[in-house]
């Protein structure tokens, strides 16, 4: 936990400094130094020399290919004197891919790099954005300084203390990491052995220079992430926007539930017009597997995250895959690209992260804030921020991501006064069962935000400010606490809730048992309809009311003694009854 708060710690230094690039990022935790230098097959220094992007036509999704020439290698086995990396995102005059956190290249810029490698061995950047730092000189000292992201010098992060080093002196970071290469040598080549074996490390990745040679891949002048609006066209035409989920590798809850509150977080955002829906599963997954289907996975199916040792890194990854620069239309004053194909893919080797499902709510309502055509917003207040809040906002969104929601996809209306839609009885729950409801507001002006004013929910379970109540009630009891909505103009009005925490049920108990005509009959008290009857061990099928049970088929029981047991639906069983068949 200690090293959860430094990390937080860093990012809310990031965050109070300002100084915080707003296009590139995506949901992250800064990983410290030494997990970068374990995790990165090679780090280098070098200069951008080119760009160019093709379709790799297996995925049907486009790559940008970086030409880096090496000024010197601090880990690695990189003998050549330039290589090419293999970035997803780009456009050709076809088709775009655009994907949120990926590193952004300009040529002649210089660059230290950490890196890693595609399962065909050819070049990429680890960690996205995270392993990429720009090297500027520092007008008034003269000095050489690196810095994450692309904001200036002047940020002032205590590195020594955090081991996360975002910006500095580039002699003295230098300096540090050759210290850290050598000092995790072993752990390092454990790492390789175990996530990269057998991997190549190509300096270019393989076809490229045939691909080239025939016009496939095309230089280019753009960014990775080209300043184009995207968006559906779908909703102008009362249509929906259709999601699916893989269940492979999903948290154990109701992670669909879940999805359900991040989409509706940005559909039911004020003046909004866009229905976006979870349509059902899917056997797709992956960021970079193209299939027609908007996808959100979380069983990293196309090893698009490298393996990460220390529970930090990209949580997620979000963009709209598939777009088309040739079918346009003019919305607010803007020009928007028509968007195909969405994906959202969750990294496995940081889903220790999330340790309840508001946090998951958070990160989906971020990337599928993505997958609907926003970037990022340098409100630190905005889900749409690049480092995730966690400070339980659940599925919701503030005000700058209502307007930019509202902006590309507008026409939605909010008519009326603000008004809680849900009755003040939320019904009974099981004191020990899993639990959640969802508080629902319509009219005012949108962005609601709940809080609790008086009274409290029962223990054990959560009232997020998306209006989500969630978790395990621990204690029986009638609970009362009032909630207050607010929009986001500060108009408020409140409703006093109740809900009832039922005691767990008593065990079953059997006082009596009968074996007539081949048949078992047990009698007792607190049977559940759903029961299951034990004979000897072996469940027996079996007809069950509140105080007796009988085995619906015949079975020949031996003489001598016999043990019956009931197990009632919450698992909780009787003593074992034994009896004897003369
Ligand atoms: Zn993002």
């Amino acid at each position: 936990m200690v090293r959860r708060s430094f990390i937080y710690a860093f990012v809310l230094c990031v965050l109070v400094c300002g100084c915080l690039n707003t296009t590139l990022a995506s949901t992250a935790v800064v990983p410290r130094d030494e997990d970068m230098v374990v995790e990165s097959r090679a780090i280098v220094m070098g200069r951008v020399m080119e760009l160019s992007t093709g379709l790799d036509a297996s995925k049907g999704v486009v790559f940008t290919y970086v030409r880096i020439s090496i000024g010197a290698v601090i880990k690695g086995q990189i003998i050549e004197s330039e290589i090419v990396l293999k970035e997803l995102g780009g456009e050709t005059p076809e088709l775009g891919t655009m994907i949120f956190g990926m590193p952004r290249f300009e040529e002649g810029k210089d660059v230290f790099l950490y890196l890693n490698t595609w399962p065909d061995g050819s070049l990429r950047v680890h960690q996205g954005f995270l392993g990429k730092f720009d090297v500027t000189r520092n007008a008034s000292t003269g000095r050489l300084e690196i810095a994450r992201q692309e904001e200036g010098p002047g940020v002032e992060v205590m590195s020594a203390s955090m081991n996360t080093t975002g910006t500095g002196d580039l002699e003295s970071y230098r300096a540090r990491i050759s210290g850290l290469v050598e000092a995790n040598a072993e752990s390092a080549a454990r790492f390789e052995q175990k996530y990269y074996a057998g991997v190549p490390v190509h300096s270019v990745p393989p076809g490229f220079d045939e691909d080239r040679a025939f016009g496939q891949i095309r230089p280019m002048w753009a960014l990775l992430n080209p300043s184009r609006p995207l968006r559906w066209f779908e909703p102008d035409a009362n249509g929906q926007v259709v999601f699916y989920v893989n269940p492979a590798g999903a948290p154990n809850w109701d992670y669909q539930e879940d999805i359900r509150q991040a989409l509706k977080a940005w559909s039911s955002a004020a003046g909004v017009k866009a229905k976006v829906i979870l349509a059902g599963e899917t056997g797709g997954c992956g960021v970079q597997t193209a299939d027609g289907k908007n996808t959100i996975s979380f069983n990293n199916c196309d090893g698009y995250f490298a393996p990460s040792a220390g529970c930090t890194g990209m949580l997620a990854v979000g963009g709209i895959v598939r777009y088309s620069p040739s079918d346009t239309k003019t919305v607010s004053g803007m020009t928007f690209y028509r968007g195909i194909e969405a994906n959202v893919s969750f990294n496995p080797y940081a889903l220790c992260n999330y340790v309840n499902r508001c946090q998951l709510q958070e990160s989906l309502t971020h990337e599928l804030g993505h997958a609907l055509g926003l970037g990022h917003s340098s409100d630190t207040s905005a889900t749409m921020n690049a480092y995730a809040h966690f400070d339980g906002r659940c599925a919701s969104v503030r005000q700058d991501d209502t307007t930019g929601i509202s902006l590309v996809y507008p026409g939605g209306s909010f008519g009326g006064a603000l008004t809680i839609n849900t009755n003040s009885d939320l019904g009974a729950v099981k004191v020990e069962r899993d639990y959640s409801t969802s508080l629902e507001a319509s009219g005012g002006a949108g962005s609601y935000r709940w809080t609790v004013v008086g009274g409290a929910v029962p223990p054990g379970l959560v009232f997020a400010q998306s209006g989500f109540l969630y978790g395990t009630p621990g204690a029986p009891g009638s609970y009362a606490f009032s909630a207050q909505v607010t929009d986001s103009s500060n108009n408020s009005v409140e409703r006093s809730f109740s809900l009832q925490v039922l005691p767990p049920n008593p065990a079953p108990l059997v006082v009596g048992v009968e074996y007539k005509n081949k048949k078992v009959f047990g009698y007792g008290s607190n049977f559940d309809k759903a029961a299951v009857l034990l004979v000897d061990g072996v469940a027996l099928d079996a007809k069950f009311d509140a105080t007796s049970v009988k085995t619906k088929k015949k079975a020949k029981l031996k003489a001598g003694v016999h043990i019956i047991c009931v197990v009632n639906e919450d698992g909780k069983r009787s003593s074992d009854f034994s009896f004897v068949i003369e």
